[in-house]
């Protein structure tokens, strides 16, 4: 328990065990194509194997993955923090092959298997729908396949792809996530199309991990200056792993900006704060703010509604240590919003 209530979480990390699991689940020509080619694992490389943020460090086990097995996020996360319902967001680099076809491919491979050696195993879990965004069209097929079963609550990509995600050819995509019921969730991550950064390649890896908050910036900006939010009213965004604490600052410039620029976007015939309080989540965890609770508390009256926030351990990521990932302070009735009321506002298949 968390405060007392069984919570759920909107962003856990399941790791594909190596390419080998994943080949059951493929077409012939796929299984036997990705063998010959020697194609190894595609793990997201925002988050390396070895890197202590993957994962806490008595999450991580002697050997193999972290969270490769049902039993190790049974021990390590549900049973422990009473977790009511979780949602696994698996980050296997299907945006990251070239080839179209093949990330369909892999997509169709990964959600299979969540389906069949998660979902299938536990109920408590649930699942994003992974898909191949190199294809608005393959990523709509894949959605289409599985919007019957009811336990994929939501779609999912990663924030940084070859295109912003605002651009009209990714307008199918959400045409039909919202027709079938299904938040589009975008996380942190990269196809690595483009450089982490607006001026260019960073060096090290805290520099990359450090600018996908402003690559959440930059594409909350797409989405609503594009439209998407106007042209799809009933489509919820979730923002996973993007922090927030940047938001009040940046809604308040896009706003200022909006006012003087109306000409420019006029079919954003509503006010940006008004547009994300109504169609746009975030995750709790990783909390990007301040450790004063007064400071904290200040945050979330700047966020201007209790509605915006998911919980979220981000399990296994060493994002907190111990087994209450809450900021400090926060009251019972925000907490209940967090950890409960919101997650389940959000997802109609909850
Ligand atoms: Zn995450």
């Amino acid at each position: 328990m968390i405060r007392g209530l069984k919570p759920i979480d909107c962003d856990v990390h399941p790791s594909v065990p190596g390419l080998k699991s994943l080949l059951p689940y493929m077409e012939p020509y796929w299984a036997d194509t990705l063998v010959q080619r020697g194609m190894h694992e595609l793990d997201t490389i925002s988050y390396p194997d070895n890197s202590p943020l993957t994962a806490r460090a008595d999450w991580r086990p002697e050997n193999g993955k972290p969270a490769a097995t049902l039993e190790q996020v049974q021990s390590q996360l549900l049973d422990p923090f009473s977790i009511d319902t979780a949602i696994l967001n698996c980050l296997y680099g299907v945006q990251l092959p070239f080839s179209e076809d093949m990330g369909a491919a892999y997509a169709r491979a990964v959600n299979d298997w969540i389906a069949k050696e998660w979902l299938d195993r536990d109920p408590r879990l649930r699942a994003s729908i992974l898909i191949p965004v190199q294809s608005a069209e393959l990523a709509v097929a894949e959605i289409e396949r599985l919007a019957g079963d009811k336990r994929f609550v939501q779609v999912m990509t990663l924030v940084a792809g070859e295109t912003m995600l605002g651009r009209r050819h990714h307008w199918p995509i959400y045409e039909a996530a919202e027709r079938l019921g299904l938040p589009i969730a975008i996380h942190a991550g990269s196809s690595y199309r483009n450089p982490p950064t607006p001026v260019g390649w960073s060096s090290y890896y805290i520099e990359d991990y450090v600018a996908q908050a402003t690559t959440f910036q930059s594409q909350l900006a797409s989405l609503l200056a594009e439209g998407v939010f106007r042209k799809f009213p009933d489509l919820k965004f979730v923002m996973l792993e993007s922090r927030f604490t940047w938001l009040p600052g940046f809604l308040w410039r896009f706003k200022l900006y909006w006012r003087g620029l109306t000409m420019d976007i006029p079919w954003v015939d509503l006010s940006p704060v008004e547009i994300v309080q109504n169609q746009v989540r975030f995750s709790l965890t990783p909390f990007d703010g301040p450790e004063d609770t007064a400071d904290i508390l200040k945050i979330f009256e700047h966020l201007g509604s209790d509605e915006l926030v998911l919980f979220s351990t981000d399990y296994p990521h060493w994002q907190f240590d111990g087994d209450d990932p809450l900021p400090p302070g926060l009251p019972d009735d925000l907490v209940r919003k967090i950890l409960v009321d919101n997650p389940r506002q959000t997802y109609a298949r909850l």
